[in-house]
């Protein structure tokens, strides 16, 4: 796949999936905003971007706020004058617990982030597409967008409406050859997954890592590489129809109902 001279924007670029799209996009041509809350991560992927000779630039920003979400699409448009690409994919996990010990704030800032935060990147990103009359977007949702999970309902939540988004967003822009689509990976080796093994079960987080991986029909996590492979799909020429849809990358669990003790020879 060839993105040579493509303007692609990149949020969440600090993290495992966002790095290692931005290190696909680099790979195969295109020109870098990336977008993150923690600098010193952002700065990072960055530093690692720029080593494969992509042009790039940082910038930090909080997703859910509106004042920083239209400071990256301003960057984006002000050194490149359009935005081809958006990889709309920063996240939070919060806080494992049954929803009936929630805490309402808790709810909010996962909403905020995680579903507010992928709406004002629409919101803002799409009237640049619309005006140059083409672009992609890819929402990163999750399998926790398709089926619940335990101890995650504000995330579960959360990624039912990126869904919900990204359907609703392509039906309104795909007469102006702008598609909207979103990946649902499953478990994926970063921070994240980390975060979650450790949540659920603190004193012996490889028993929760092995719980997860049983439910997996291929045994194992994906790695942020293959997401960000089909994050390169969805961008490119080679889906050029698909527009209001998901990709799982779950090793065949969503597909599986769900149902463990998959046979391996
Ligand atoms: P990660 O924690 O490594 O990366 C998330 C990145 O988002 C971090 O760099 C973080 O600083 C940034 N971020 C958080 N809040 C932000 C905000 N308000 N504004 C800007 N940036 C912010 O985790 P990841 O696994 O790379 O997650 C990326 C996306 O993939 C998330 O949307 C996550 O929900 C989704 N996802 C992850 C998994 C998994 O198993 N890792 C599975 C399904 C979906």
């Amino acid at each position: 796949m060839n993105f040579s001279g493509k303007v692609v924007v990149i949020t969440g670029a600090g993290g495992g999936i966002g790095r290692a799209t931005a290190l696909a996009f680099a790979n195969a041509g295109a020109k870098l905003l990336l977008v993150d809350l923690d600098s010193q991560l952002g700065e990072e992927s960055l530093a690692q971007v720029r080593a494969r000779g992509a042009a790039a630039e940082f910038l930090r920003a909080d997703v859910s706020r509106s004042a920083d979400v239209r400071a990256y699409v301003a960057k984006a448009v002000d050194e490149h004058g359009r935005i081809d690409c958006f990889f709309n994919n920063a996240g939070i996990e919060g806080k494992v617990g049954p929803i009936y010990e929630v805490e309402e704030d808790a709810f909010d800032t996962i909403i905020s982030v995680n579903l507010k935060g992928v709406f004002l990147g629409l919101r803002h990103v799409l009237p640049v597409m619309l005006k140059q009359r083409g672009g992609t977007i890819v929402n990163t949702a999750s399998v926790a967008a398709l089926v619940g999970s335990p101890g995650l309902s504000a995330y579960v939540a959360s990624k039912h409406g990126v869904l919900g988004l990204t359907r609703a967003a392509s039906t309104d822009v795909a007469g102006y050859g702008v598609r909207v689509n979103a990946v649902c990976p499953g478990p994926v080796q970063t921070r994240m997954i980390r975060s979650l093994e450790e949540q659920r079960s603190p004193k012996n987080p490889e028993a929760a890592a092995a719980a997860m991986r049983a439910a997996i029909p291929t045994g194992r996590y994906a790695t942020p590489e293959e997401v960000a492979n089909v994050v390169l799909y969805l961008c490119s020429e080679l889906s050029g129809n698909v527009t209001g849809t998901h990709i799982t990358i779950d090793g065949g669990r969503s597909g599986s109902g769900g149902a463990v003790g998959a046979v391996h020879r």
